[in-house]
């Protein structure tokens, strides 16, 4: 039997890092089983679903190139798909006969208690130390009190019989699984009053319908299951298998929240994470290859994903981790496709300091191209760019004395550094103004002056960016180019100068 799997994300917020595991896990476990990947939007709770979060989840699950085989658009077309509609919403009809079914053979029946019956009898439970659970009051009312009731106009809602039993099941990540059925609340709303369906029932209904054969969704649901399987054997459907993902953790071993971590794949989006670097992160958030690999394109581990290898305990999210293998996949892309990918993250940077008041000039994507083997190796994120080359945009950079004078230095070392170093650079013409010609010069100026190379290579490196991380000097020397490399430490030797005048003369 080959296996059909879903996501089936609730538009009521945008895609949550928790729900692109699942898909990806599901993707994982479709792909490499040769089987069906499905994608339905459960979007019943009409208060809170909107059109936006269903794009920005269906947007963020194509950016990490989930492919889906069936869905309420396929590859940017609308659903094509042998149980379409996708979308709950549009499937009201069938939740209806489902509950009609029920009805006709009694495994659910009409239930009339007013909200504040319920309210009422959730208080007593509540002073009693029970736990809620309906009470029965309509599990068995005469067909007799039923005309009765309807005669008088009262609304109905549709309750699912919930036996007492031990609903078990094996669960292909924890293995058995048993629940005992008193704990659930006792019979199951599955239709409002006012037709409206609940989740555990459309869950229910569309996986029956909809031939899934693989449950796989986080620990979170492990509660809900016992009602799902009740619901499958009542609608007379195959029970599919379950494998329950473990929670995802924030630093602190609790369950990832928005008010912890940052749980909007967008926001991973747009901080430049490249998709090879998340989704491989993903896939170690509660899977082990087994061996000491860490580096996994997404083909790679649909070959290698096994469900058996995800762990049961909890995943603690780990952004240092994320970054470093983000990191590890930025140097593996092509210059071009890293140079295309770096225009957008480098464009808003200088957008925003413009914004900010500072004079820019904008690079041609043929410069961000040369820029490539000076910051590949240097980005944890793409939104990084900035910070790293700003200074070859920005038309004067914020340096203070303070800045200028490295940490065993002294003012008066460093403006005399700074002065042989821009004799020694402007002694460099401009046909040879390359980096292996900068560098030996450059060294030997700090030999003969005693001075450690590290220290004079530090002054030059603030002089001329503003900044004591950059790409390597005699490439960000270059880069710059001679006339503003030698502008800018005329600049800080100025500023040295007066600092020197008013420090002395004041
Ligand atoms: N709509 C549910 C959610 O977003 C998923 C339900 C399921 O996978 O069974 O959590």
């Amino acid at each position: 039997m080959t296996p059909r799997v879903r996501i089936a994300p609730s538009p009521t917020g945008p895609l949550h890092i928790g729900t692109a595991r699942t898909a990806l896990f599901n993707y994982l476990y479709a792909r490499h089983h040769g089987g069906t990947f499905m994608l339905r939007v459960e979007d019943t709770d009409q208060a809170r679903s909107t059109l936006a979060y269903e794009r920005d989840i269906l947007d963020g699950l194509h950016w990490l190139g989930l492919s889906w085989d069936e869905g309420p658009e396929v590859a940017g077309r609308p659903a094509v798909g042998p149980y379409a509609p996708y979308r709950q919403s549009e499937r009201t009809q069938l939740y209806r006969e489902a509950a009609d079914r029920l009805l006709q053979q009694d495994r659910a029946y009409a239930c009339y208690c007013s909200r504040e019956q319920l309210e009422a009898d959730k208080r007593a439970q509540e002073a009693a130390h029970q736990p809620p659970h309906y009470v029965g009051r309509c599990a068995s009312l005469t067909p007799e009190q039923r005309r009765l009731n309807e005669a008088q106009g009262i609304a109905s809602a549709v309750r699912f019989r919930v036996g007492r039993e031990l609903v078990a099941f094996d669960d292909l990540i924890r293995g058995r699984v048993e629940i005992d059925t008193t704990a659930l609340g006792g019979d199951l709303v599955i239709l409002r009053s006012d037709g409206t369906p609940l989740y555990h029932f459309t869950v229910a209904v569309d996986d029956a319908t909809m031939a899934i054969t693989h449950v796989i969704r986080g620990e979170d649901h492990l509660s809900n299951t016992p009602k799902h399987i009740l619901l499958f054997r009542a609608l007379g459907a195959d029970v599919p298998q379950f494998a329950h993902l473990p929670l995802i953790l924030n630093a602190d071993r609790t369950k990832m929240s928005k008010r912890k971590s940052q749980t909007a794949v967008s926001d991973y989006v747009a901080q430049g994470f490249v998709r090879e670097g998340f989704v491989n992160y993903l896939a170690l958030l509660g899977w082990a290859s087994g061996t000491e690999e860490e580096l996994f394109s997404l083909d790679e581990l649909v070959e290698r994903f096994e469900i058996e290898r995800v762990h049961s305990g909890g995943a603690v999210f780990d952004r240092e981790r994320l970054e470093w293998l983000n990191g590890q996949w930025i140097r593996r892309l092509g210059p071009d496709d890293l140079a295309e990918r770096l225009a957008g993250f480098l464009a808003a940077e200088l957008d925003a300091r413009e914004a900010a008041g500072a004079r820019i000039r904008r690079p041609a994507q043929d410069e961000i191209r040369t820029l490539v083997p000076l910051v590949q190796e240097r980005l944890p994120v793409l939104g990084a760019i900035g910070d790293l080359v700003d200074f070859l945009f920005l038309g004067e950079i914020a340096v203070t004395p303070e800045m200028l004078v490295p940490k065993r230095w002294d003012e008066r070392t460093t403006l005399e550094a700074l002065k042989a170093a821009r004799a020694t650079i402007a002694d460099v013409p401009p046909v040879t103004f390359e980096a292996d010609e900068l560098e030996p010069p450059l060294r030997a100026l700090a030999d003969e002056r005693g001075w450690k190379a590290g220290d004079l290579f530090m002054a030059i490196r603030v002089a001329i960016t503003g900044r004591t991380a950059t790409p390597p000097l005699f490439d960000t020397l270059v880069a710059l180019g001679r006339d503003r490399t030698l502008q800018r430490l005329e600049d800080g030797i100025r500023l040295l100068e007066t600092e020197k005048a008013t420090v002395t003369g004041g």
